[in-house]
């Protein structure tokens, strides 16, 4: 099975540090719905692992975080792609969950509910260094886009050793269809 793990503030959407806190402050990175679209077109399943701290927070609830996914998948089915499912993690940063990314819980649920052992090889996209401290354990592959915060990492070399970086999802597409259409590149 072709499994892909993204990030979503900063990779799919544009991000905030005020938080993506309704539907109307969410907006996609242009390209970034295409982008998945052409990788389900190519047999990828596309899941999101994401720290909503807003909840934990009290900035937003179940309710809004939901309506802001409906958003989210009907601007992505439009344009013929999907998201098969969403894993995130509620939690503000002083109830020590397991599942706030750099901890690898939301991951470890990943690999449970595709019954998998591990995630080894399974690339996993994000914009912030904790995106890709949470998927290493897991053996993923790693890989850092330039958009949200992902624009502001001065120092690339901070990142988990093996970590590639593409400009934006649309940029990783490309470069991961590429890749499968000849292995012998990666
Ligand atoms: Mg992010
Ligand atoms: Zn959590």
């Amino acid at each position: 099975m072709k499994l892909l793990i993204l990030d979503r503030d900063g990779v799919i959407n544009h991000d905030s540090d005020d938080f993506i806190k309704s539907p109307d402050e969410w907006v996609p990175i242009p390209g970034s719905l295409e982008a998945i679209a052409q990788l389900n077109h190519e047999g990828w399943h596309v899941v999101v692992a994401s720290n909503q701290s807003g909840i934990g927070r009290g900035l937003f609830d179940m309710n809004t975080l939901n309506a802001i996914h409906r958003k989210m998948l009907k601007a992505l089915a439009a344009v013929g792609g999907r998201i098969d499912a969403i894993f995130f993690c509620p939690h503000a940063p002083e109830d020590h969950c397991s599942c706030r990314k750099p901890k690898p819980g939301l991951f470890q649920d990943i690999a449970r509910r595709y019954e998998l052992e591990n995630l080894e090889g399974v690339p996993a996209v994000g914009d912030s260094v904790r995106d890709l401290q949470a998927a290493q354990p897991l053996g993923c592959s790693l890989h850092l886009v330039r958009t949200g915060k992902g624009e502001r990492i001065a120092d690339l070399g901070n990142l988990p050793v093996g970590t590639r970086v593409h400009d934006d999802l649309a940029a990783f597409a490309t470069w991961l269809l590429q890749v499968k259409a000849s292995p012998d590149k990666a």
